[in-house]
């Protein structure tokens, strides 16, 4: 069991990663990291946010698509990290400048209850709750840790939410609806 009560698989932590894109098709892409997030080992992709449009914060571009993703993983938390990194890589994500328009970004905000402070990797996420595009798709999902005075101190950020959770259904396993809770699993990892 974890903080909100509902069984896991043995052995795994319930964690919220962060989504966002803003160059090439931020929404293609956004798509395949769900896809690529439920193919790491040991990893279920839970849940996804509703998906929103956001305008850049502390930098140039066009503006972003934004969502978070709630899994189940047995990896690690810098394991995990690691393997955000490298889906990132394999978007094609160069880091030329910071905060630099990206294809893909993918943060760790939360790992469970577990505060982790290392040199490269900080959680819950530290720039999280400075951020309307993180803390309201959060929201959507983990309401127990995102607390209102949060949210209202973000309301002023420009952004909207233009599509409902099932943005990423292009990746739904055919009858997989599990409660209430769409499942998404690669093919590769169906039984
Ligand atoms: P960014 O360029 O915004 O994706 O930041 C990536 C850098 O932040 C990497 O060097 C990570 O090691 C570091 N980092 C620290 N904490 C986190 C986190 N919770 N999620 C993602 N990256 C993190």
């Amino acid at each position: 069991m974890d903080s909100r009560g509902s069984p896991l698989a043995k052995g795994a932590t319930r964690a919220w990663v962060g989504l966002g894109a803003n160059l090439g098709q931020p929404q293609t892409a956004l798509r395949q990291a769900v896809h690529a997030l439920a193919a790491l080992p040991g990893t279920q992709v839970l849940r996804t946010s509703s998906l929103y449009r956001s305008a850049p914060v502390d930098a140039l571009g066009p503006d972003y698509l934004n969502a978070v993703a709630e899994i189940a993983t047995t990896l690690s938390p810098h394991a995990l990290l690691a393997a955000l990194q490298t889906i990132e890589q394999a978007a094609g994500r160069e880091r030329p400048y910071r905060n630099a328009p990206r294809t893909l970004d993918l943060d760790l905000l939360l790992y469970g209850t577990q505060h982790i402070a290392t040199p490269d990797l900080t959680v819950p996420h530290p720039r999280m709750f400075e951020r309307a595009f993180v803390l309201r798709p959060l929201a959507e999902l983990a309401p127990q840790h995102v607390p209102a005075q949060a949210l209202q101190a973000v309301q002023g950020q420009a952004m909207a939410r233009c599509q409902g959770a099932g943005w990423a259904d292009g990746f739904r396993v055919s009858g997989g609806k599990i409660g209430k809770k769409w499942l998404y699993r690669p093919s590769n990892k169906r039984k």
